[in-house]
């Protein structure tokens, strides 16, 4: 078997005040911009265009929704047509710092009331991983997490982490981008390397985030060509289809 691409994406924001547009509009397209600024399109909800880009290649992703970073109802009609059309739906985890336990199974619950979704994994806003979440996810019915980073886990296929499967991330556009301000060329050709290097080791999956809301800035916006790309060449796949796979004889 060779090598899968997972492609997840968590959504932090479905929009953005205009004072905040208008301190980083270097970041979009003119076009986009105007649109924007004529309540044409929202540049923080891409979530159609995403559904347009992967159906386009014949692949679906993960996407994470969170309960508490946006009135989760703005939401309820895209997460009811992702589902529908084959998309997976997982809970984007914010992780406080008092209570931090009784927040994570409110937060559980109010997603699976308001969406009606039970889901079965979990990442965590700011990638922030804590082990003493792992028995609370598994008796609120989570199976996998995905929260850790390749470079910390080092491995680039799932693992287990007690009774829940560990799902690492391989490559997000936060950190190209945001951390490291690559170019959309140098970027492209990092990630491209890193699939090499998951070959190389024997790799049987390779997980990438995008966020949705960073599908139209620069940088963001080559998701479009990579998933065009990589559905060539890899087979694509959920979260869910890989612990479905590995479930049973994962360590
Ligand atoms: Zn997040």
């Amino acid at each position: 078997m060779g090598l899968s691409i997972v492609l997840t994406h968590d959504v932090d924001s479905v929009r953005k005040p205009i004072s905040h547009v208008l301190r980083v509009w270097r970041r979009f397209r003119t076009v986009d911009l105007i649109k924007h600024l004529l309540h044409l399109t929202n540049l923080y909800n891409n979530i159609e265009d995403l559904m347009r880009i992967e159906d386009s290649c014949g692949v679906r992703s993960t996407i994470f929704f969170p309960v508490s970073l946006f009135p989760i109802e703005e939401v309820l009609d895209s997460v009811r047509i992702l589902q529908r059309g084959g998309w997976e739906i997982g809970l984007h985890v914010v992780i406080e710092p008092i209570q931090t336990v009784a927040l994570v199974r409110q937060q559980y619950d109010l997603f699976t009331f308001v969406t009606g979704v039970k889901p079965l994994g979990v990442r965590s806003h700011y990638l922030i991983f804590r082990r003493e979440l792992v028995p609370v996810y598994r008796e609120l019915g989570i199976v996998y997490d995905s929260t850790l980073r390749v470079e910390e886990s080092k491995s680039f296929d799932p693992f287990s982490l007690e009774d829940l499967i560990e799902l690492p991330i391989a490559v997000m556009d936060a950190d190209l981008f945001g951390r490291y301000r690559l170019s959309e060329e140098v970027a492209l050709r990092y990630i491209y390397r890193r699939i090499e290097e998951a070959k190389d080791v024997g790799a049987k999956y390779f997980t990438i985030l995008f966020h949705q809301e960073s599908l139209r800035m620069r940088g963001g916006r080559i998701y479009s060509r990579l998933v065009k790309e990589l559905s060539q060449r890899f087979s694509v796949v959920r979260c869910i289809d890989v612990v479905k796979e590995v479930r049973g004889y994962v360590k």
